[in-house]
């Protein structure tokens, strides 16, 4: 069973959960029991990433058939990846780049939010929902893509996202607008990402707004990583990587290895850490800001302070001052005390800052978070592309860079795997820059082009999809006025 992380009495199946996104009062849904791996890694080593999904996934969703779990993963997992491996490990420069970006819309959002379509359309009729299932979703620039890409002309369903109008990439931007699809609606807003997410999470618990949307026949759920159907599909990964090595004979049996992982949302690094309560021998969990470092700041002092600037960088999807996952990490160490969690988020809310007690932060000695600024992230794409040729997105650069840091800090020497969470082409414009400012002339188109001769990359499809492709969403909206929109689109 699942239970809600502000509401000890609140629980609901998987299937369950996953329909409905978010828990009443704003609690995220966490599993009782973390579920430890019924196989040995080595025993994995050598599978298919879709047999390890399944030896994963059936731990956490119990109220699934054999049969229906197997379906959504080959469903999911399957030609929309240009790689049969699905997620792709690349040795360079010392570390492993675990690569997270060969789905469909090129950001490792494709990982979970390929298989979420499938997972909740059967939790619907495992549950024999009639209402037609509205996600809501808030992107920081990936999530809202991906999610599209994924419910696009799914039966019974259709998909609402906001963005930050002035908050994007170009090319995610472009990636957005351009979704086709009767089902899916996209709209730019005038704020930032935790404007978009507090909007979407309030017209979650809007209680009045939800028996409206019920009498017209409608439903929410979410695509965020809030959703335990986001954050599962992403624990798989982490197994599969610590298999692969094991098979490769990069690591021995038993044997550590650390990950570091770009946050925003605090989604994939708290897979990672799911992943180790699972039994995979992860050491360290490296957790790598960008400029808005509030995490590092969290790890290093134990207050957790939103009040700051909301900085936007080169790495956009990690422009995030409310990490919403991170309340799952402190519900667990707080003793999975749904009450003592709920007080800290309620300080959150009232007055943007919480500090958690010292016996806490002990159970976060496995954490270790650091940040790059701006330059840091430029020069490491810039010296790994000299180094090694290969070259980074901005997100991943933010990764390697604290990496850096890491070492330089620590000595440690532990094998080390790096979430790589996007494709350079996502980012042509950054990336491009940081191997030679000059290139900044030049067309987006251009740019693209001259990425594909020096990283001799084919230009992915997902960019080839955006150069002609006509724009099909254009409505722009304040931040109040997001609950007016949604009422607009479903016509109640
Ligand atoms: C979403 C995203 C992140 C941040 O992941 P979280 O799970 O929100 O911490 C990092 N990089 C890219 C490219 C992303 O799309």
């Amino acid at each position: 069973m699942y239970k809600s992380t502000r509401n000890h009495e609140e629980t609901a199946t998987a299937s369950e959960a996953i329909l409905r996104g978010l828990a009443r009062e704003g609690g995220l849904y966490v599993p009782e029991v973390i579920p430890k791996l019924d196989k040995k890694l080595s025993e994995l080593a050598g599978k298919s990433y879709q047999e390890v999904a399944y030896e994963v996934m059936k731990l956490f969703l119990t109220d699934f058939t054999e049969e229906e779990l197997k379906y959504c993963i080959h469903s999911a997992y399957d030609k929309k990846f240009d790689t049969p491996r699905i997620a792709e490990l690349v040795k360079k420069d010392g570390a492993y780049f675990l690569e997270l970006f060969h789905g469909s819309t090129i950001a490792f959002k494709d990982m979970a939010l390929s298989i979420l379509p499938y997972l909740l359309t059967t939790s619907a009729k495992k549950n024999k929902v009639k209402n037609e299932i509205v996600i809501l979703t808030a992107t920081s620039g990936d999530t809202g893509k991906a999610a599209m890409a994924g419910f696009a002309d799914v039966p019974g369903t259709k998909i609402i996202v906001f963005y930050p109008k002035h908050g994007v990439s170009p090319i995610q931007e472009k990636q957005m607008v351009t979704q086709r699809g009767e089902n899916t609606f996209v709209i730019g807003i005038e704020g930032n990402f935790d404007d978009a997410q507090t909007g979407v999470k309030k017209m979650f618990s809007d209680e009045v707004l939800k028996e409206e949307m019920d009498k017209a026949g409608f439903q929410f759920s979410s695509a965020n990583s809030i959703n335990i159907g986001r954050l599962v599909p992403q624990v798989v990964y982490y197994v599969y990587s610590y298999a692969t090595l094991l098979a490769q004979g990069e690591l021995q049996e038993g044997e550590a290895m650390n990950v570091v992982v770009p946050t925003g949302n605090f989604g994939n690094i708290l897979a990672a850490y799911y992943a180790k309560q699972m039994g995979v021998p992860i050491a360290r969990l490296i957790c790598a800001s960008n400029e808005n470092k509030v995490l590092f700041d969290f790890f290093r002092t134990g207050c957790y302070d939103k009040n700051r600037e909301f900085i936007l960088t080169s790495s956009p999807s990690m422009d995030i001052l409310i990490s919403s996952n991170l309340e799952r990490l402190i519900y667990q160490t707080a003793g999975r005390d749904a009450e003592k969690n709920a007080a800290f988020m309620k300080a959150l809310t009232t007055e943007g800052a919480y500090t958690i007690t010292e016996e806490m932060k002990a159970q976060m000695a496995d954490f270790y978070g650091n940040y790059a600024s701006e330059a840091e992230t430029a020069k490491a794409i810039h010296d790994m592309y000299e180094k090694t040729g290969y070259i980074m997105d901005t997100h991943t650069a933010v990764a390697a860079s604290v990496y850096g840091k890491y070492k330089a800090e620590t000595g440690d020497d532990t094998k080390t795997v790096i979430a790589s969470t996007a494709s350079p082409y996502k980012f042509t414009r950054s990336v491009m820059n940081a191997i030679d400012p000059s290139y900044d002339s030049q067309t987006d188109f251009a740019l693209i082009d001259e990425l594909c001769r020096l990283s001799g990359v084919a230009v992915p499809q997902a960019i080839e999809d955006i150069r002609s492709a006509p724009v099909l969403h254009d409505t722009v909206c304040e931040t109040e006025d997001m609950c007016k929109e949604v009422k607009r689109i479903l016509g109640i």
